[in-house]
């Protein structure tokens, strides 16, 4: 069933997903069930969902006005889509995006299940080329960690194969920020880890479509592949939903704060914030985001080496990876294995709901300690 909202967003996010029979209780309790009585429809929870599962589904399908489907985690529901695929598929990927996606694509591409060209995020024109030829259309918008901001609006207007799937990774600028399916992408993807989440707690992920047949087709492959989410998970991630708009309101209000700060820094040579009129995707951002976002990344002047002593000086900012928690965390992203391509000394700051001056101060503490 696809939910269609009549609320806004922050008012969705607090009131779907619940029970309504008196003496039903407010919130949709933790279900650790496997299996339940026979004669009502749902028999195994693989198969048919549990009750919990389904007020997570009917939050996030209902913000993107589609049907979702909840998975073990963001790549999972990943994995989901690219096993859509006919055998000998073409895929096109940015040259900026999460590197599980890039991953899973390479794997796939080694093993003969498909091709994979990697395009620049904002070669708006190479997409909508792309577009008429591939099967899979894979965007992440904006880009992990560069923060590029694709021209949603014009690339999925273009002409498709038929049968293609375009599909957004929109897990930095979540539902409140961008609506894919608005736009016309076939599939709209989230790692619900993150700021859907929002606590770092849990590991979850989901699709949202509007096309039934996929939808469908997604639902098997959870139930085949065993991709479920678990109980306590869908339950925090509920949890996490009914605060969504807050803190992503309050986080991004100080990532822009944070942003303009650092771009004066004498320790900081380049901020990559879509927010920033000095970032190469501003305007696509203002045209296209509702919010900025709350991550931002920047060079540390004086290589890897500075980079990493601000990691180490830090105090309230958590040196961690993974991003869209309470809680801010910071960490630099070519230290990572096979994420040497990136700037040395580029740092991934996830901006989480701490007193702006307070992180401010860390921040800056951290910078010029690292300077000594
Ligand atoms: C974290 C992340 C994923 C993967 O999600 P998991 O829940 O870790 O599996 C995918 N895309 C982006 C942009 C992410 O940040």
């Amino acid at each position: 069933m696809i939910h269609h909202i009549h609320l806004k967003p922050d008012s969705w996010l607090v009131s779907a997903g619940r029970w309504s029979a008196p003496g039903d209780p407010l919130n949709v309790p933790l279900v650790p069930a496997s299996n339940f009585l026979l004669g009502a429809g749902r028999s195994y929870a693989r198969d048919d969902g549990t009750p919990t599962w389904e007020a997570l589904e009917e939050i996030l399908g209902g913000l993107e006005s589609g049907q979702a489907v909840a998975f073990a985690s963001g790549m999972a529901a990943i994995a989901a889509v690219f096993d859509q695929l006919p055998a000998g598929a073409s895929v096109v990927l940015p040259e900026d995006c999460y590197q599980g996606v890039a991953g899973l694509a390479m794997a796939g591409a080694k093993r003969g299940r498909w091709t994979v060209q990697r395009l620049p995020l904002d070669d708006t024109q190479a997409w909508i080329n792309a577009c008429s030829v591939a099967d899979l259309i894979w965007l992440e918008s904006p880009s992990n960690p560069l923060l590029i901001v694709a021209e949603l609006d014009a690339i999925c207007a273009a002409s498709r194969k038929p049968g293609a799937i375009l599909a957004v990774d929109n897990t930095f600028a979540t539902p409140l920020n961008q609506q894919p399916l608005d736009l016309g992408a076939t599939v709209s993807i989230q790692s619900v880890t993150k700021f859907i989440g929002g606590h770092s707690d849990l590991m979850a992920g989901v699709a949202v479509t509007r096309d039934p047949k996929l939808w469908e087709a997604l639902r098997r492959w959870r139930e085949l592949a065993g991709a479920t989410p678990g109980a306590l998970e869908a339950f925090l991630a509920v949890r996490g939903a009914r605060t969504l708009a807050l803190r992503l309101q309050r986080a991004q209000q100080t990532a822009m704060i944070l942003a303009e700060r650092l771009e004066q820094h004498p320790r900081v040579n380049c901020v990559r914030y879509p927010g920033l009129p000095s970032h190469s995707t501003h305007a696509v951002a203002k045209r296209l985001l509702k919010g900025f976002g709350a991550i931002i990344s920047f060079d540390v002047r004086g290589g890897a080496d500075a980079a990493d002593a601000v990691c180490r000086n830090v105090r309230l900012i958590r040196h961690a990876t993974s991003l869209g928690g309470v809680e801010t965390t910071m960490e630099r992203r070519a230290a990572i294995p096979g994420q040497e391509h990136l700037p040395p000394s580029l740092l991934r700051l996830s901006v989480g709901i701490e007193d702006v001056e307070d992180l401010w101060a860390d921040l800056d503490s951290a910078l010029h300690a690292a300077a000594s």
